[in-house]
């Protein structure tokens, strides 16, 4: 490699560094470059002459001389597109490098693993929301996409939908966009967010389980996302626990995921509601405008008996899922994530006496299982990540 090449790298690792901690004395940044104090000070000359970043105040004092920190220079701000994508729902908003949402979300539905029309669907809604940003394209780093299924986030592809003829789904999006584009599935994508600025900040051993229209599962391991073979670590809800025969999407019979996924759930409300039970969900199924899930989480924090009674059954068979992932991986903590953390207190209970039940307790005292306060914010952060772990700051 070029010294050119390797001063341009080690220029952009100290950019990725500021992003996530917000703002860094050279002290810091050293350290966690594992480069001498005159190498850093010169590199952070430059970016300062170019204009990246400003020194800024100074940091709180430890006693001596408080020095000064480094944060992105918002007078020439760099933006990125974040995509959030779930089964039934698309979001896209656009963030600044100091983590600020500068165009608020939109949203789409969209079933990317039914409707044919998906990827153009897709192409249209982030073009046009670029579009009507009025961000010019050269101040964009890149679109980071989460998406559900089984994403090879280093090939580019997900193999569970939009299928690309002769080009990575990556290629096809950067090429029909402009703009350079990453890939990752939403499991994983929330698992870094909570690790990097989430409930999970600084475990070494943590689990992030994404309560969304299905179950996923992010396994962050000696600090480091772990993938597997494949990249597609982490299948969770495809366990064999349920205590029902029901079909899966999966193609198998017994997944956690037929009795725990928001969808499972809100199957079950809409027949119990047809068969007479008494239930606010009644009059919220149907307003047609919101989704049933959305309804269902709502009912269940306003304490409506019967979303109660079906979240903590579902949460249970949760708790018994996480009782084996415990008793496998020894983890510290345990965040409870995602589009249905909005409910997450109310899954606790139920999840906690199951780990209870379930457990040796002598490893399940030692696993704390919390919910996140980013809830449906993770994946969009977990999108703007993927573009800085990734871009090229130009
Ligand atoms: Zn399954």
């Amino acid at each position: 490699m070029s010294g050119h090449l390797k001063n341009q790298q080690f220029k952009e690792d100290i950019l990725r560094n500021v992003y996530y901690k917000d703002c860094l004395s050279l002290t810091e940044l050293s350290k966690l470059t594992s480069k001498s104090l005159p190498v850093i000070t010169s590199a952070v000359n430059e970016l300062v002459n170019d204009g990246f970043i400003i020194e800024y105040g100074l940091a709180p004092s430890t006693g001596g001389r408080r020095p000064a920190v480094f944060l992105f220079n918002k007078d020439k701000p760099k933006y990125i597109v974040a995509v959030a994508m779930d089964q039934l729902v698309t979001r896209v908003a656009i963030f600044d490098l100091l983590k600020t949402c500068v165009c608020p979300a939109e949203q789409l539905d969209l079933n990317p693993f039914e409707d044919a029309e998906g990827l153009s669907k897709l192409i249209i809604f982030i073009n046009s929301f670029v579009e009507r940003s009025g961000l010019p394209k050269e101040k964009i780093l890149g679109v980071g996409v989460g998406m559900p299924g089984f994403v090879n986030s280093e090939k580019g592809i997900n193999e569970s939908f939009f299928y690309t003829e002769r080009i990575s789904l990556k290629d096809y999006l950067s090429k029909e966009i402009g703009l350079p584009v990453f890939i990752d599935n939403d499991s994983s994508l929330i698992a870094l967010t909570e690790l990097r600025f989430g409930a999970g900040t600084d475990c070494k051993e943590l689990l992030v389980v994404n309560i969304g229209w299905g179950t996923g599962l992010g396994m962050i391991i000696n600090g480091r996302l772990f993938r597997g073979h494949n990249g597609y670590a982490g299948e969770f809800s495809h366990i064999p626990l349920s205590n029902s025969n029901n079909l899966c999407s999966c193609g198998k019979r017994g997944c956690l995921e037929v009795e725990t996924s928001l969808l499972a759930m809100v199957e079950k409300a809409k027949s119990a509601v047809e068969s007479g039970a008494e239930s606010v969900l009644k009059s919220l199924f149907e307003d047609q405008t919101k989704l049933a899930g959305d309804q269902f989480l709502e009912a269940a924090r306003r304490g409506d008996p019967l979303a109660l009674s079906i979240l903590s059954e579902s949460a249970f068979l949760l708790g018994k899922g996480i009782s084996t992932l415990i008793h496998i991986m020894n983890p510290e903590k345990i965040v409870l994530s995602g589009r249905g953390a909005v409910a997450g207190r109310m899954f606790l209970p139920a999840i906690q006496q199951a780990v209870n039940e379930f457990c040796i307790h002598k490893i399940a005292e030692q696993t704390t299982v919390v919910v996140s306060e980013l809830g449906s914010e993770a994946e969009l952060l977990g999108a703007a990540n993927l573009v800085v772990d990734n871009c090229s700051f130009r």
